[in-house]
């Protein structure tokens, strides 16, 4: 990817690992400095890459997302630090899978507060500061689940397709501010969250998609990456499977 993102300062929730990892590594790469928001402190000596001129564009803050006094303190200390904010992309996300009977009220809340009130508390925080600079970019990682429904993931279905409407609220909200914010919906990604899955699972997942073959994170970053550049300034409120097909 040619993207110059050298002037471009944001944000990665869940950035540490899996999808969130490459992302962080491809932007950096790119030229971008990097907050990384993770709860394990195992993720702040994470290698993204061999360059360390890389890495040292890479800053990992100790954040849980759902916790909105955290989040706000953090986005005041980058903003201190560094000026601005011209891309946040939440990424970061959990899975308490199960069917509804035997779901438990705590299962529910949990995936609830992490994977969309987390957006929530990191979007409310930063675009006020994309709005005062009067630029900026937001990207949710949603699932193809949102959108399909999945047996045994009610409370991750829902979270994720509260995360279109959530997104297509914003870019009306935010769009004459000029802010973008748009959704990116994974299919099944190579990740820790997906080697939970049984051989037999992950075989049905893998033999309806249409390219024959499960994503990797770069396939994720690099579209992050278009949702960040100025090849895409004149889309927002979209939701984007990249999912081999799975969706269709
Ligand atoms: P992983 O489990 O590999 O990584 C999840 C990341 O989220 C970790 O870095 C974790 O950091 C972070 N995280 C979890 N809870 C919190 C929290 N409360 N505060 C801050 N960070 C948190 O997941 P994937 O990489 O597979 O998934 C990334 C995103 O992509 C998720 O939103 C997921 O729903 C979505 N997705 C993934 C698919 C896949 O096939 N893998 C398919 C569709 C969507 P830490 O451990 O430090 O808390």
């Amino acid at each position: 990817m040619s993207y110059d993102f050298n002037s471009k300062i944001g944000i990665v929730t869940g950035g540490g690992k899996g999808i969130g990892k490459g992302i962080t590594s491809l932007l950096a790469t790119l030229g971008a400095k990097v907050y990384v928001f993770g709860r394990s402190s195992l993720a702040e000596g994470t290698q993204f890459s061999d360059d360390e001129e890389i890495n040292n564009r890479i800053i990992y803050i100790n954040v849980d997302v759902s916790d909105f006094n955290e989040v706000q303190l953090a986005i005041d200390k980058i903003k201190s630090e560094s000026g601005r904010i011209d891309f946040l992309v939440n990424n970061a996300g959990i899975t308490k899978d199960n069917l509804l009977l035997r779901m438990s009220e705590t299962d529910w809340d949990t995936v609830m507060n992490i994977n969309l009130k987390g957006a929530f508390n990191t979007c409310k925080a930063a675009s006020k500061v994309m709005m005062s600079q009067r630029s900026g970019r937001i990207i949710n990682i949603g699932s193809i689940v949102g959108t399909t429904g999945n047996a045994g993931q009610s409370n991750y279905s829902a979270s994720k397709a509260g995360m279109i409407g959530f997104t297509k609220s914003l870019a009306k909200e935010l769009g004459s501010r000029n802010i973008l914010v748009n959704l990116i919906a994974p299919g099944f990604i190579e990740t820790d969250m997906t080697a939970k899955l049984s051989e037999e699972q992950l075989k049905s997942f893998v033999d309806n998609i249409p390219l024959k073959r499960s994503g990797l994170p770069v396939d994720i970053a690099k579209v992050v990456a278009f949702f960040i550049s100025d090849d895409s300034n004149y889309v927002t409120g979209q939701v984007l499977h990249v999912d081999g097909g799975l969706a269709i």
